[in-house]
C-alpha cells in the first residue's frame, strides 16, 4: 500500500494539502479558484479517465443544458463563442475541457483513481484518502465535489434479465448499437428523455414511449448565436456581463412561479396548458400529457421538438404501467406486450445514494451515509457535523429547479477558499460544524420547502425515502449568495 501525501512538492509548509474528489463542474471550479487564490497544495481524484462528469457521461442524442449557456459557465472563464443559447453536452464538454488546459490543473488531476473511503484521523487532523486499488494518501482537508446525478437507475422491472435484445441507461448510451430501423422501447418521461426522443424518433421503425407521469412542458426556443453577436460580446466592453446577469435575473424572475407563489404559478400552468394545446390537437393525447400535479413540484422540462415527436406516425405514448419484460418486449398493465429490440431507459439517477460506494468517516468513526440514513443533514449543503475539514460543493438541499447550478457551486467554491483563508490567518487546522447550527439551519430548510411548490404532494426525485426533500434549495440564489458570502465561523468549532 503506497503512502503518500497528496502534495508531492509542497513548497509552503502553511499551505494545507487539500484533496479534491471529482473532475467535474464543482471540482474543476474549485481548482482554478484554489489556483487563482495561490494555493498549489492540491490534487483532484478522478474514477473516470477523463474530467468532465455528468458532461463527459451523458453523450445521449440531443443532450444539452436546459440553462443558458451564458450562466452556466464559471463567472470567472467566461465565454463568448458559444453557439447557441442553450449549447449542446459537447460543447459544455469541451469548455470544461478548455479550462484544465487554460488553467494547467493536468498536473494536479489524477485519473482512473476511485476512491473507495475517507477516514478522518482526530489525532493527526488529517484525512486518510483509499483508493480502490489499495493506495492511501493524506489530506488535511477534504473538498467533494462528486455531485449527485451519476449513479443511473435502472428499474428492476420483473423479467428483465430475459431480454434478448439490446438494453441501455440515457447516461450510458450505446452508440455501436445503431437505432435505424429498430423496434424501440423507451422508459421514463423526464430531463433526458424529452431530449433524446425527439433525435431518434426518425431513425427508428417505432418507439413506444413508456410515460409513468406527464411532465410539465414549456418550449426551450433555442436558436443559434449570429456570428455578429459573439462578435459583440467578444468585443464590446460589458454586452457580455450584462446579457449573463440579464439572464441570471430571468431565471430568478420565473423562479417566482416555479417555487410556488400562487398567482404567477397558476399563469405559468396556464402557459404550459396553453402550449400543449397548441401542440397537441388530439384530445385523447391531449389528456395522457396533462399533469394532475402542481406546476414546479417536479422539475419542468423545456423542448420545442418533445410534443412533435410523440406525434410522429411511428410513435406511441403508453401510459399503462409497465409490469414486466420478456424475453422480445415490455409488457403493460392492460396484458398487451409491446414487441421491441432495444429498452432505453430513461429513468433518472440513484439520488438517495448520493455519495456511494464512497465510505466516508468523521471523527467519531460515523459513516456519512449511515448519518444521514435518509435524512442529508448538512449547514449550507457544504458542512456536515462530525466530519471535520470537510467540504461539499453541491451538497444536500443545494440543487435548484429555476437558475444555474454553476451560480450554486460558485457561491460554495467561494465559502471554501473563505475558509481556508480564515484557518491561514487565525493559524488554525480544525473546523468542524457546530450540530446546532446545521440543526437550526436544515430545520428553516424543510419548514420552508414543506411551504413550496416542492412539497405540494407529487412523488420526485427531489424527495428522499423519509418523503423529506434534501435536493433543492428552498428559495431564490441571491439567498444563498447571502448567507454563504462570508465564512461563519461562529457556527464552528475551530481549534
Ligand atoms: P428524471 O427527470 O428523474 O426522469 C426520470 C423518468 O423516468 C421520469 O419520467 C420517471 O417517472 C421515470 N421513471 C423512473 N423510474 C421509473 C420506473 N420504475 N418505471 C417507469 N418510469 C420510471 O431523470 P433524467 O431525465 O435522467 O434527469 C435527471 C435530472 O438530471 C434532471 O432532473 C435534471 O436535474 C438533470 N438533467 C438536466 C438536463 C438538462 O439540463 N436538460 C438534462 C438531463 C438531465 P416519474 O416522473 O413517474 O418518476
Amino acid at each position: 500500500m503506497k503512502k503518500t501525501n497528496v502534495a508531492e512538492n509542497r513548497t509552503d509548509k502553511l499551505e494545507p494539502c487539500l484533496a479534491i474528489i471529482g473532475a467535474g463542474f464543482s471540482g474543476i471550479g474549485m481548482a482554478i479558484r484554489l489556483k487563482q487564490s495561490g494555493y498549489r497544495n492540491f490534487t483532484i481524484f478522478e474514477r473516470s479517465d477523463n474530467v468532465g462528469g455528468t458532461w463527459r457521461d451523458n453523450t445521449y442524442p440531443g443532450c444539452a443544458c436546459d440553462v443558458a449557456s451564458h450562466l452556466y459557465s464559471f463567472s470567472f472563464e467566461k465565454k463568448s463563442d458559444w453557439t447557441k443559447v442553450f449549447s449542446d453536452a459537447s460543447e459544455i464538454y469541451q469548455y470544461l475541457l478548455s479550462c484544465v488546459e487554460k488553467y494547467q490543473l493536468e498536473n494536479h488531476i489524477k485519473l482512473n483513481t476511485t476512491v473507495s473511503d475517507m477516514r478522518f484521523d482526530s489525532s493527526a487532523n488529517q484525512w486518510a484518502i483509499s483508493t480502490v486499488s489499495n493506495e492511501t494518501f493524506h489530506a488535511d482537508m477534504i473538498i467533494n465535489g462528486t455531485g449527485p446525478l451519476n449513479k443511473p437507475n435502472i428499474p428492476n422491472i420483473p423479467g428483465i434479465e430475459n431480454f434478448t435484445g439490446k438494453i441501455f441507461h440515457s447516461s450510458q448510451w450505446d452508440h455501436e448499437h445503431q437505432l435505424d430501423g429498430r423496434n424501440v422501447a423507451c422508459i421514463g418521461t423526464g430531463a433526458s428523455a424529452i431530449q433524446f426522443i425527439p433525435e431518434i424518433v426518425n431513425k427508428v421503425r417505432s418507439l413506444k414511449v413508456f410515460q409513468r407521469t406527464p411532465t410539465w412542458l414549456v418550449p426551450r426556443l433555442n436558436r443559434n448565436y449570429s456570428s455578429l453577436t459573439k462578435w459583440v460580446f467578444k468585443n464590446v466592453p460589458g454586452v457580455r456581463n450584462f446579457y449573463r446577469l440579464f439572464i441570471y435575473w430571468r431565471n430568478e424572475y420565473y423562479g417566482i412561479a416555479i417555487i410556488g407563489y400562487p398567482f404567477f404559478n397558476n399563469l405559468l400552468q396556464k402557459a404550459s396548458k396553453l402550449y400543449l394545446r397548441t401542440k397537441v390537437k388530439d384530445p385523447e393525447l391531449r389528456k395522457k400529457l396533462t399533469p394532475n400535479y402542481q406546476i414546479g413540484c417536479k422539475r419542468i422540462n423545456i423542448s420545442d421538438d418533445y410534443y412533435e415527436s410523440l406525434q410522429r406516425p411511428n410513435s406511441d405514448l403508453i401510459t399503462e404501467p409497465i409490469i414486466s419484460i420478456t424475453s422480445t418486449g415490455v409488457t403493460s398493465a392492460d396484458g398487451e406486450t409491446h414487441e421491441c429490440d432495444t429498452i432505453i431507459f430513461g429513468t433518472g439517477f440513484v439520488t438517495t445514494k448520493y455519495l456511494q460506494p464512497m465510505k466516508i468517516y468523521g471523527s467519531k468513526g460515523k459513516e456519512l451515509t449511515e448519518q444521514w440514513a435518509g435524512s442529508a443533514e448538512s449547514y449550507l449543503g457544504i458542512s456536515v457535523a462530525g466530519f471535520p475539514n470537510y467540504f461539499l460543493l453541491l451538497g444536500p438541499n443545494t440543487g435548484l429547479g429555476h437558475n444555474s447550478v454553476v451560480f450554486m457551486i460558485e457561491a460554495q467554491i467561494e465559502y471554501v477558499i473563505k475558509a481556508l483563508s480564515y484557518l491561514k490567518e487565525a493559524k488554525k487546522s480544525f473546523i468542524d460544524v457546530k450540530l446546532e447550527r446545521q440543526e437550526t439551519f436544515c430545520d428553516s430548510t424543510q419548514n420552508k420547502l414543506e411551504k413550496f411548490s416542492w412539497g405540494s404532494g407529487c412523488d420526485s426525485w427531489y424527495l428522499s425515502e423519509n418523503g423529506k426533500n434534501y435536493s433543492i434549495w428552498p428559495g431564490f440564489t441571491p439567498s444563498y449568495w447571502w448567507k454563504t458570502r462570508k465564512f461563519d465561523v461562529a457556527s464552528y468549532h475551530v481549534s
